[in-house]
């Protein structure tokens, strides 16, 4: 069985090369790694103008999380910045240097970077990149229907191996028809309260319902993490009787949910 080393279901490991954001969007208005770095661990400030905070032994960790993938005889997937922005034009170039050295040294791990920034990645991206690294998979968040037709075009004009939406928190109904020939990957989750903050949105049954139905009709894999805080009964992923948990497949580019995606599946259904 695989190691899962991140609390965040779609990946199995989960490391920062650095600590600290700004708020860019409804979507960053309870913002996890804010509520926990900032405000409870007072770790770092958040926001513009504040300093990131830059974590020692990024790379040694990335290492370890390979080791660990090359003894389970695979490949696992390594979400790169959970607190904070790749693309994060407040961060010195060298940082993301050395995210993308890393990403290069490494053979067992398939790397999930997720930007809520899709307008700096195409200046930002290292030389190299050429049609993506091809450990690397690139999402951005939107969280609207408006965000979507303003950032679209953007993620559509970055070469990716795998390129994926992440729609967390959903923040409305979304059509992705236009685009859905575009993606290989969507999460969807709705939002989580975290402590002192203010209340979450409450996640309409219908958005969800009908953009996961979309991803299905067009074969684009969709993973949907959670119902959020807002909904009753709260959190929990099953809809209709079903978890639907789907992976994209970078090497075939076929959504493909591996063996125990479908089992966890059958079993929700028989709950
Ligand atoms: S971009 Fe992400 S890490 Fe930054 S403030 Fe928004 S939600 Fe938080």
């Amino acid at each position: 069985m695989a190691l899962r080393e991140s609390g965040i279901e779609w990946t199995h490991y989960s490391g920062n090369a650095w600590i600290g954001c700004t708020a860019v969007g409804p979507g960053c208005n309870l913002c996890y790694a804010n509520a926990r770095f900032a405000k409870r661990l007072r770790m770092v400030e958040w926001g513009a103008g504040k300093s990131r905070h830059k974590v020692k032994g990024f790379a040694a960790n990335v290492r370890k999380a390979s080791r660990q993938a090359a003894d389970l005889g695979g490949r696992q997937r390594f979400f790169v910045n959970s607190a904070s922005d790749t693309f994060d034009n407040e961060v010195p170039d060298e940082w993301r240097e050395e995210v993308w050295a890393t990403l290069r040294q490494t053979d067992h791990l398939d790397f999930i970077l997720v930007t809520k920034r899709i307008g700096n990645v195409a200046k930002m991206l290292p030389e190299d990149w050429g049609v993506g690294y091809s450990n690397t998979w690139l999402l951005a968040t939107m969280v609207n229907q408006e965000e979507l037709d303003r950032d679209m075009p953007k993620l559509a004009a970055v070469p990716a191996v795998v390129r994926g939406l992440s729609i967390e928190p959903i923040m409305g109904p979304v059509d992705l028809s236009k685009w859905l020939h575009l993606l290989d990957w969507v999460i969807i989750g709705g939002q989580s309260q975290q402590m002192g903050d203010a209340e979450p949105l409450v996640v309409e049954y219908e958005w969800v319902r009908a953009l996961i139905d979309q991803c299905l009709a067009a074969g684009i894999a969709v993973f949907f993490k959670q119902w959020g805080t807002g909904h009753y009964p709260r959190g929990g992923n099953v809809i209709d009787g079903e978890v639907i948990e789907m992976f994209p497949n970078p090497c075939s580019g076929t959504p493909s949910p591996a063996p125990w995606q479908r089992d966890r599946r059958v079993a929700a259904a028989n709950r």
